[in-house]
């Protein structure tokens, strides 16, 4: 009798309950599939990232003792598509029941309840035991209504598990939401922490990637790829952020600078994502961090909310609206990316430095994706089915479950308003608050028309101009629409005509 269990390249959770008792009678089975590696083209780190920390989970449960199977993705009993190489398991290991932890991502979903249901041995789904929510709790939250603010999914939590309240059940520091104070560009001081990651040799790993053919963008840095591929690692990467970053990650949280890729962000997005980490160990931490003086409030509150607000929330929206969540496109934007987005050659120094970063890292902060490679993708009416495809590729955290709601609905608003109560649009003014990206380019930033004018800018005015029937009586955008009214015709031609010159050279910026 043995029972197989399945464990995914992003389960990789060594505090699951699966994993407390050693029995002979049970298999785990890690599978480097083809499918995985070409569902869309990735970032070549990413795929090293993902398929060494599979390798060195395997490596641990052997180490405890567990039965594994690992098929390498050149091995000749692979077969590529996971159903092909399940039925091969089943009947080789003679099965009496296959487990599987539920997927995060909705394809993976389908396709082993589809698969499951045709065997003849009992099969059973079991949770993975990481997240606060459940995948439909805040569906049912928000059961009937327009929108889904955040902001109520956050307060709930914050209520129902107990973070950062006072004795009275009050929010600590009598606010739900510090933002107003995390707002600083970074000038150069206080100076970023070292970054203390790991370097991993992995060029055996990409030379087998390229014999079996794998494709791939972005570079690899295979022989010193940077990312926490382990729970140990992990938490050391979580007790040097919580020690030297956290304390300014509120104030910095929105700024951009060329020579800063990270500033104060944790860089921990891949290890929560594997599930390495648990989300309620990293906010206990950053918690605890404020309850010892090590940390402001700000600070760790701005933290906080990205992990059980946002990371839980963008959850509950795509597992309530998929599949049809993955057509969103409100706007009706078509126009496919330009080449820049493939090699980061771009005179706007802003997405030159964004794109480029992404290319070289597979990361970029949360600012970076959303007000300026997003804000530029929105204002530019990029196709946004295309645009999630890179996302979905380029960063190192990414998986469906996460990148398509960011994509669609917070950065495109591809969802008519779901997830964000606006665009998240602007022109030169708000990247040149939060950044240093603008001196030295190529463009003049204050300029709204002609050939060098910022083309962010235009783009911005004409966005709104163009969908005035859909935006025009939201509240929020009352005072854009006032600004607009009381720009003169010729004003409003000149924008009109300098956008219509942008987006028809989009590739030559
Ligand atoms: C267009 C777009 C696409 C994105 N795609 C992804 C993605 O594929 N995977 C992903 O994990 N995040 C995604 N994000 C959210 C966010 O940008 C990243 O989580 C963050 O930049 C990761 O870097 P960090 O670990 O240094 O984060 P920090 O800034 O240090 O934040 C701490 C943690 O909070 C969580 N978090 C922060 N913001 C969000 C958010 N908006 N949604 C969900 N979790 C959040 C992450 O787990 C992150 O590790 C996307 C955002 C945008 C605007
Ligand atoms: S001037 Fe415009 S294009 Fe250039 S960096 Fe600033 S915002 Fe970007």
């Amino acid at each position: 009798m043995t029972e197989l269990r399945l464990i995914l390249g992003d389960q990789l959770n060594p505090k699951h309950s699966w994993f407390a008792r050693q029995r002979d009678d049970v298999v785990y089975l890690l599978l480097e599939l083809r499918q995985e590696t070409g569902y869309v083209l990735h970032h070549a780190q990413k795929l090293l990232a993902v398929l060494a920390a599979m390798r060195d989970f395997a490596r641990w449960l052997k180490a405890e003792g567990h039965r594994v199977r690992y098929v390498t993705i050149d091995h000749p009993s692979n077969r590529g598509a996971l159903e092909d190489n399940l039925d091969a398991l089943l009947q080789h290991y003679q099965a009496s029941a296959f487990l599987w932890q539920l997927p995060d991502e909705w394809r993976l979903d389908q396709q082993l309840h589809a698969w499951a249901a045709r065997q003849a041995i009992p099969c059973q789904a079991v949770d993975s035991e990481h997240f606060y929510t459940h995948r439909h709790d805040a569906g049912q939250l928000f059961a009937g209504k327009a929108q889904w603010r955040m902001e109520i999914f956050y307060r709930q939590m914050r209520k129902q598990y107990s973070v950062l309240l006072d004795d009275g059940g009050k929010p600590a520091g009598g606010k739900w939401n510090f933002d107003q104070d995390n707002r600083k560009a970074w000038r150069g001081a206080p100076p970023p922490p070292p970054d203390t990651r790991p370097s991993h040799d992995h060029r055996q790993l990409w030379q087998t990637l390229q014999d079996a053919g794998i494709s791939s963008f972005g570079q690899p840095c295979a022989e010193a790829l940077r990312w926490p591929l382990n729970r140990a690692e992990a938490l050391h990467q979580l007790h040097d952020f919580i020690r030297q970053a956290l304390p300014h990650f509120g104030d910095y949280q929105d700024a951009m600078h060329t020579d800063e890729p990270r500033l104060f962000h944790s860089l921990l997005s891949f290890a929560l994502n594997t599930k390495m980490l648990s989300p309620r160990e990293v906010v206990t931490a950053a918690e605890q961090a404020w309850l010892a003086g090590a940390a402001p409030l700000a600070a760790v509150e701005g933290f906080i909310r990205q992990i059980l607000g946002w990371r839980e929330y963008v959850r509950g929206v795509y597992w309530a609206r998929m599949p049809d969540y993955a057509h969103s496109n409100v706007f009706q934007h078509h126009r496919p990316l330009p080449g820049w987005f493939w090699h980061g050659h771009t005179g706007m120094r802003c997405l030159a430095h964004a794109v480029g970063q992404s290319l070289r890292d597979a990361y970029a902060h949360h600012i970076q994706r959303l007000m300026v490679i997003g804000n530029f993708s929105l204002l530019a009416g990029l196709s946004p089915q295309a645009l999630h495809e890179w996302y979905l590729g380029v960063y190192i955290d990414a998986f469906e479950w996460v990148e398509l709601p960011n994509t669609l609905g917070m950065s495109q608003f591809a969802d008519g308003g779901l997830l964000a109560s606006k665009p998240y649009v602007s022109g030169h003014a708000y990247l040149h608050r939060m950044s240093n990206y603008c001196g030295g380019c190529r463009y003049r930033r204050e300029a709204r028309h002609g050939e060098d004018a910022c083309p962010f800018n235009a783009l911005y005015w004409d966005f709104f101009r163009r969908q005035r029937a859909r935006l025009g009586d939201n509240p929020r955008l009352g005072l854009i629409y006032k600004q607009l009214d009381q720009m003169s015709n010729t004003e409003l031609t000149a924008l009109r005509d300098s956008a219509e010159r942008i987006l028809q050279g989009l590739e030559t910026l």
